[in-house]
């Protein structure tokens, strides 16, 4: 609004998350960086190379003297209604630019923003890479556990779409990872997301593709909860992907048993739809502790929803979205990941 304040996406929120997972006993894997390729397959070169330039031409135009801001900030939004049809043209301004591919105020560019991004992405690509190998690639065993890697990707991606980011989200690591999963083998790919906020991001980027489901439960964003403008529930796909899009929004402390619900249905989704892989887009911020939303899942309600998930039996890769609370985020992480080794176990038992 305007108001500089402080940001709650913050670099503490990998701090305790790794130190949870290593005190849990995961093994941690350094991410390579990621294919530019891999990235390109998802969103415009424009707008990666806007990501990974903007912040420079800002310094070089001095508004970090004049006006005195050193992040960058947009003011003018080139929205379909503005142009009226007509194609959008690049602007001379550097804080006209600003946002050309932005869609919010809240999802600033400073000087290290690229290569956070960047490692976020080849965060989720290592994570697909581990999966993969064990998953399709030579020498890969049959029988035992289906495999499944954690990505701790920060910042967030589930709200960045081809060509457009905001919601504290750049590059789309979530669907990054679908992608790479569809080039490494897997031949329809689920993306469950569990974050307390729709991933309109993620439904854009796949809406017309019968490849790739995308499922989320969130809270209701006819409630007045991001992203506002998208997230209800008759958005269903279009095209090749009708039906390949789905939308449970939940109502405020709806708590663990309705979320459940709308858990399970996800994973019946992607078992109808014939999924050989997953994304899941782990947000834990549906916890009743944190601030950013107001579902009210409890601790024992995320390992519940990551039993459902890994029982699905299918190779899975887990990208970090959201989750905010500092004193318990790293223990619901580590509790929804164990819920979907459970799960994932007994789906091997019963196979
Ligand atoms: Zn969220």
């Amino acid at each position: 609004m305007g108001v500089r304040t402080p940001g709650t996406e913050v670099v503490e929120r990998v701090n305790v998350i790794r130190e949870a997972l290593i005190r849990a006993g995961h093994p941690e894997v350094t991410a390579s960086d990621p294919d530019p390729e891999a990235l390109l397959a998802v969103h415009s070169p424009g707008m990666v190379e806007h990501l990974r330039t903007i912040h420079d031409a800002w310094v070089v135009a001095g508004y970090p003297t004049t006006p005195g801001q050193n992040r960058v900030v947009p003011s003018i939004f080139p929205t379909a209604a503005l142009l009226g049809g007509l194609p959008v043209r690049r602007p001379t301004a550097t804080h006209a630019r600003a946002g050309q591919y932005c869609y919010d105020t809240m999802t600033p560019i400073g000087p290290g923003t690229w290569d956070a991004v960047e490692a976020a992405a080849g965060s989720a690509l290592t994570a697909v890479d581990l999966v993969a190998t064990s998953a399709w690639g030579t020498g890969s065993g049959a029988g035992g556990r289906s495999p499944m890697a954690y990505a701790l990707c920060r910042p967030p991606g589930h709200h960045a779409a081809r060509e457009a980011f905001g919601g504290s989200c750049y590059l789309n690591n979530a669907a990054i990872a679908a992608q790479a999963l569809r080039a490494r083998g897997a031949r329809r790919v689920a993306v469950l997301d569990v974050d307390a906020h729709h991933g309109n991001g993620t439904q854009a980027i796949f809406y017309h593709r019968g490849d790739v489901f995308y499922g989320s439960v969130h809270v209701d964003p006819a409630a007045g909860w991001f992203p506002h403008y998208m997230g209800f529930s008759d958005e269903t796909g279009d095209g090749a992907g009708a039906g390949a899009n789905r939308n449970l929004p939940l109502t405020a402390r709806c708590g663990d048993d309705r979320w459940l619900t709308a858990v399970g249905e996800l994973c019946q989704d992607a078992r109808t739809f014939g999924a050989d892989a997953l994304v899941v887009s782990l947000g834990v911020d549906a916890a009743v502790e944190d601030p950013e939303s107001p579902l009210r899942v409890t601790r024992d309600g995320m390992r519940a929803a990551g039993i459902l998930i890994g029982a699905l039996g299918v190779p899975l890769v887990a990208v970090q979205e959201g989750g905010v609370h500092l004193k318990t985020l790293g223990g619901l992480v580590a509790t929804f990941l164990a819920g979907m080794a459970e799960g994932a176990e007994r789906a091997a038992t019963a196979a």
